[in-house]
């Protein structure tokens, strides 16, 4: 693996661009302050060079090169555990291990064999892989195998599922994730039967846009809140954000007294308004915000990446 361009700050994250197998990826490693490293940290590697979905805020979208291998994930994580961990041992009580950097996870049966090997790989008591999706149809078998995996390798609360809804809206959920996804019911129904006694709840992700049609009611329709947690995070200044004119409805003016968390609560959900650190913006470390992009028909570095004032020499 051959490092292309690292930006970010240690205590905060740091977003890595690497070649492997001649293909780009890029992964990321976080803290979330106030918690410390020794306390919490989250590793947020690729799974597809590039994504097919094309969802509307998300800049990996803009081509789509094939899957990532498990050898090639397993090369993202230690190029972030080694230099820390060198003999794989992570007493960290909590390590965040998310695919969610570039490509919809569930497009790559590699990502199941992953999840296999992880715990035998990698001496780490507060593992928690999570997996966040916009759920496209045809993901059913990954689905029903994730389902097995979790039972008897992630049991008791050490896995994170994710659906990414966007909006109650189906033509508006249609528009910002333009691929055939799962509706509604087919997200409850598989949600009844993932959870088993002392899972995690399943998070609904909403990137909330400025004119986003948000409707709790709808939600209440089909996701039980002892089920369901709410996660409303803001639509971050990706450059296909910035195209589409996507402005966020989160900013860090409102976001301590957010009407729609309220409304939320107030029908029995457990609501989270996700905003991380804004400085991540920066950095380039958020979601949907990537440091290449397609041009000539080759993944570059973005030469006018705003992160490049965080960029890191060693
Ligand atoms: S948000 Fe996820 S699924 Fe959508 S284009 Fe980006 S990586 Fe793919």
């Amino acid at each position: 693996m051959e490092i292309l361009g690292k930006y970010g700050k240690d205590d905060l994250a740091i977003l890595y661009v690497a070649k492997i197998n001649g293909k780009v990826v890029e992964f990321v490693e976080s803290i979330q302050p106030p918690l410390s490293r020794e306390e919490k940290w989250v590793l947020i590697i690729s799974t597809l060079y590039g994504c097919p979905m094309q969802c509307l805020m998300c800049d990996a979208g803009e081509y789509y090169q094939g899957k990532v291998s498990k050898d090639a994930m397993l090369a993202q994580i230690e190029h972030m555990v080694l230099p820390r961990f060198p003999d794989r041992s992570i007493p960290i009580p909590k390590l965040k291990i998310q695919f969610a950097r570039m490509g919809e996870p569930s497009l790559n049966s590699d990502v199941l064999k992953f999840l296999k090997e992880l715990p035998v790989t990698y001496d780490v008591p507060g593992l928690i892989p999570c997996i966040s999706t916009v759920a496209p149809k045809g993901t059913e078998a990954f689905f029903e195998e994730l389902f097995e995996i979790k039972n008897s390798l992630y049991a008791n609360g050490f896995f994170q599922l994710q659906f990414s809804i966007h909006s109650t809206d189906v033509e508006e959920r249609r528009k910002w994730i333009p691929k055939s996804i799962w509706n509604f019911e087919q997200i409850a129904q598989f949600g009844k039967k993932w959870l088993l006694p002392g899972d995690r709840k399943i998070t609904l992700n909403f990137a909330v846009g400025e004119t986003s049609i948000i409707d709790p009611q709808v939600i209440r329709k089909y996701f039980d809140p002892s089920q369901f947690f709410i996660k409303l995070t803001p639509v971050n200044p990706t450059y296909n954000a910035v195209r589409n004119n996507l402005k966020s409805g989160i900013k860090e003016s409102n976001s301590h007294d957010f009407q729609l968390a309220k409304d939320f609560r107030d029908l029995g959900y457990e609501t989270l308004v996700s905003i991380g650190e804004w400085e991540e913006n920066q950095i380039g470390s958020n979601c949907g915000q990537f440091a290449t992009q397609f041009l000539d028909g080759e993944v570059k570095l973005k030469e006018t990446y705003t992160c490049q004032e965080y960029r890191l020499t060693s």
